[in-house]
């Protein structure tokens, strides 16, 4: 009896809580692996995501932040005619 009430148990755990994918840079913990591969994909995929802005060599997360990174920039241009004095 206690034996296929453990059983049952696990069989509950592996269904409900069991697959848990954890992020191992965060510690985040997904449901599905897809949501696990996208929470990587989007906050820690070096590789594909960092872009560097060529100006001054800050490192953004992607290029929808270098291009906002790019706007601050042409509206901060008193920074480059400092070289002239
Ligand atoms: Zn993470
Ligand atoms: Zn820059």
């Amino acid at each position: 009896m206690l034996t296929s009430n453990n059983q049952m148990m696990r069989h509950c755990i592996t269904h409900f809580g069991g697959k848990n994918f954890d992020c191992e840079e965060c510690e985040q913990s997904f449901s599905l692996k897809f949501n696990l591969k996208h929470h990587i994909d989007t906050q820690h995929n070096e590789n594909a995501k960092k872009v560097i802005c060529r100006k001054c060599g800050t490192y953004l997360s992607g290029s929808r932040q270098l291009k906002y990174h790019d706007n601050m920039k042409t509206e901060s241009r008193v920074s480059e005619t400092f070289d002239d004095i």
